[in-house]
């Protein structure tokens, strides 16, 4: 099958021949039909990761946020079968530790994260294979296709996990969304449609522009200098949730000081070589107005129903966030667009 591979870091990926999959006795082979790009595929091609151990390795299949369809099942898989439209969160859990049995299986300590970890090569290729199938593969409804479900990819799952699982989001409340990347227009639409009042911040007209178009009820220019000021001043004291979803040092303070008393930071980015997982906050803010830091990653498979019944309710449409459609020859120049952020929404592959 045709694949696009990483072989060193930061070149651009090969797009060649590799092996077919096969499914492994608890695992099943899914046919993409979509699979969004994402900047994690972009941190990935880097080589970021290192200072957490989390380094994908050459050699190898990006691509996390695959549909598509059921084409060769494992002997003792037992709840898919050949033909069924599926969708796969990135990361896949053991399917028995406590963690995955209280619903947390995005946490799993046993986990493998698709398209990073060594033994799950990635989607951005014809096929791509799934262990562990019964606690990973979601299937889709009805009414919802799989370029929508690519859409969803890690980023609208992650917003949504952010919002409404993570933080106490409550109808009314102003969100101040910061990095209006993929995962940032995800958390504007969700925030809107969960009732609330999402605050776009970015640095770029365009990325702001999708965001008003997305639900923002208000846009702010990080160019323009005090952001946490400006987000107060036009949300009447500050933001109850806040969400990093770029994950640089600035965006991170930003969203700790943009807070209302009582206010919740969640952080959905992950850093660059720049922060190498560390950035300083202001601490003694987080304490006098009593904040919650938390941290948020992908979403438990479990909980996808919540989202497909708000797409098959018409209360969210993540494809209206898919801004382009590329084969998988334009893999590798998509995932070069983004080092100089210069992809706006969600682009995905078909094929
Ligand atoms: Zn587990
Ligand atoms: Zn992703």
């Amino acid at each position: 099958m045709r694949a696009a591979v990483l072989e060193a870091y930061g070149e651009p990926l090969a797009v060649r021949s590799v092996p077919d999959p096969e499914p492994s006795p608890d695992g099943v082979v899914i046919e993409t039909a979509a699979c969004g790009i994402c900047r994690s595929d972009w941190h990935a091609w880097q080589g970021h990761g290192e200072w957490v151990d989390d380094r994908v390795p050459t050699d190898f299949v990006l691509g996390h946020e695959p549909a598509g369809e059921v084409v060769a099942v494992g002997e003792d898989v037992v709840s898919l079968r050949e033909g069924d439209l599926v969708a796969v969160p990135f990361h896949l859990g053991c399917g028995t530790c406590s963690y995955c049995k209280g619903g947390h299986a995005n946490v799993c300590p046993d986990g493998l994260a698709l398209g990073f970890s060594a033994a799950t090569p990635g989607a951005f290729a014809e096929a791509v294979h799934v262990p562990r199938a019964d606690h990973n593969v979601v299937r889709l409804p009805d009414g919802v296709s799989p370029v929508d479900a690519a859409a969803l990819g890690c980023r609208y799952m992650t917003a949504y996990h952010a919002l409404a699982h993570r933080a106490d989001l409550l109808p009314g409340d102003w969100v101040a969304v910061h990095g209006c990347g993929g995962v940032g227009l995800s958390a504007i639409q969700l925030a809107a449609a969960l009732g609330a009042r999402p605050v776009a911040v970015d640095v770029d007209d365009a990325a702001l522009a999708k965001a008003a178009e997305l639900g923002a009820e208000v846009t702010v220019d990080a160019g323009g200098g005090d952001v946490p000021g400006t987000v107060a001043a036009v949300t009447d004291g500050g933001a109850d949730v806040s969400l990093d979803a770029l994950g640089i040092a600035e965006t991170c303070r930003n969203s700790v000081a943009c807070l209302d008393r009582l206010g919740q930071h969640v952080q959905v980015g992950l850093t660059t070589d720049e922060e190498r997982g560390e950035v300083s906050l202001p601490t003694d803010h987080v304490t006098q107005h009593e904040l919650d830091i938390l941290g948020s990653r992908g979403m438990p498979p479990a909980r996808y129903g919540e989202l497909f019944g708000m797409i098959e309710g018409g209360r969210i449409d993540p494809g209206a966030l898919v801004t382009n459609r590329v084969d998988l020859a334009a893999v590798p120049d998509r995932l070069a667009a983004m080092t100089d952020y210069g992809t706006v929404g969600v682009e995905v592959v078909t094929f």
